[in-house]
């Protein structure tokens, strides 16, 4: 007989399952904790959008757009017309940028803070923390001021929700782009682009092709034979215009006094034309090679160039996969148990003879009011097994309900911590349920820390 083929989650794309999802809910809780108290608001865009969304946005000449997007013709045959095309958001700030005029934010008290979560769908080489289906968490400035105390604020809050998760190893570098005048970024481009003719034999294939349709990449490079050159090319900080210069030196000094330490790397660039001025990326320990755990900047271009009215913006995407593997990594987390299903419950309901079924269904419930993970067994068990079960499914607590307990209206609780055995009444159970794994739950967290 023909043996069915299995099927299997899609190359770049994985399931992510407990425990490890508790750890992905609560750092998606505290970044919606924090960016609250920082007057942020959460927008769901769809996950798909017209194509030309992106081509517009991203940039047609990207490889994200030309080579990794996942796109779809929704009406192959009919009419043309733009949004036949369609494709899976590879990056969501062109769907803010889209919301914010169709829904003519500009009209809203300014600036509008808005911050988002969720997958994203770029076609890339998967390897350990770059999957074809990743997630974000991003935050988005739009409208008010392009003032420096925006950008430092912005950064401030990204730090405070990595500080926050105990984040291992954070470090912060900037770099100011200046903006696409002749007289700031254009002339640097130019500048750079002679620099780069002049060494051109010396370098790989991708940076000779980038010298002519986007210079300012060839910073990017990792390619290890490609760093001493690159160290000797004209800096764009020395070629900035004197605006920009002044809101670059205000910018550090918005850090400082918020307290938040950074590097500055020259290199840290943006190959768009309506990137401008701010441009930061933060990196976490445990990540090899795919370290940036944050990347962002200031677009006062991109609103305008959708289509809106010109307004500012600033914002940042965080890679909620790598930041896991960081949180994981560093072991900080007790998301990485033994089995899937340690940890699962705390009380285990042993019920025994038929009588007592009733009175467990209804403890339960009331366990589970209170907030507590409760495990009630469909069927009778042997107390033996009971047991067993509750200690595979790491339970800290037994209620034991017999013929006995029902009788007497006393209950046995059964801590199988340390083996000890009460006796408490009927109506008090829950109480002394909730004191207790409250009570375990504290004294392990202070532990851990
Ligand atoms: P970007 O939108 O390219 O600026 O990326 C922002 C952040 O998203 C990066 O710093 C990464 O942490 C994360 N990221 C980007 N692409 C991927 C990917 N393919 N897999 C996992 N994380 C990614």
């Amino acid at each position: 007989m023909a043996t069915k083929a299995k099927f299997q989650a899609i190359k770049g794309t994985r399931d992510l399952l407990p425990p490890e999802t508790e750890l992905w809910n609560r750092v998606e809780t505290t970044a919606c904790e924090v960016f609250r108290t920082f007057g942020f608001g959460e927008i769901r865009p769809p996950i798909f959008e017209p194509t030309e969304l992106f081509r517009r946005a991203v940039g047609g000449e990207t490889d994200i757009v030309s080579k990794e997007m996942y796109t779809i013709e929704d009406k192959p045959g009919g009419p043309p017309d733009p949004s036949d095309s369609l494709s899976l958001r590879p990056e969501a700030t062109a769907s803010v940028c889209r919301a914010y005029i169709e829904h003519n934010m500009q009209q809203w008290p300014a600036p509008v803070k808005l911050y988002y979560r969720g997958p994203m769908f770029r076609r890339e080489r998967p390897q350990k923390g770059r999957y074809r289906q990743f997630y974000q968490i991003g935050a988005e400035v739009l409208g008010g001021s392009d003032r420096p105390g925006i950008d430092a604020e912005v950064i401030e809050m990204v730090m405070t929700f990595f500080e926050r998760l105990e984040l291992p190893g954070v470090e912060l570098e900037i770099n100011s782009i200046g903006h696409s005048a002749a007289n700031c970024r254009r002339g640097y481009v130019e500048k750079l682009r002679a620099a780069l003719l002049e060494v051109q034999d010396r370098l790989g294939a991708d940076s000779q092709r980038r010298i002519l349709t986007n210079p300012l990449r060839v910073l990017d490079s990792k390619l290890d034979d490609e760093q001493a050159i690159i160290a000797t090319l004209p800096k764009i900080g020395d070629g900035l215009c004197d605006e920009c210069k002044a809101h670059y030196a205000e910018l550090k000094r918005q850090l400082d006094l918020r307290g938040v330490a950074f590097r500055e790397n020259w290199r840290l660039v943006r190959g768009l034309d309506y990137y401008m001025r701010t441009t930061f990326e933060i990196t976490a320990r445990g990540l090899g090679s795919q370290n940036a755990v944050c990347g962002g900047g200031r677009y006062d271009g991109l609103v305008e160039l959708l289509g809106g009215p010109p307004t500012k913006g600033i914002g940042f995407a965080i890679g909620e996969d790598r930041l896991i593997l960081s949180l994981l990594e560093a072991k900080k987390e007790t998301a990485r148990e033994e089995s899937p299903a340690a940890g699962r419950s705390d009380v285990y309901v042993a019920w025994m003879g038929k009588g007592s079924e009733p009175a467990a269904i209804r403890a339960a419930r009331k366990l589970r009011e209170a907030g507590l993970r409760v495990e009630l067994p469909a069927a009778e068990q042997k107390f033996g097994k009971a047991l067993g079960q509750a200690d595979k499914l790491g339970a800290r607590f037994a209620l034991i309900l017999g013929e006995d307990e029902l009788e007497s209206g006393r209950w046995t609780l059964k801590n199988l911590q340390d083996g000890t055995q009460e006796k408490v009444s009927e109506g008090a159970v829950v109480e002394f349920l909730r004191d207790r794994v409250a009570g375990n739950r504290w004294s392990r967290e202070t532990r851990d820390r």
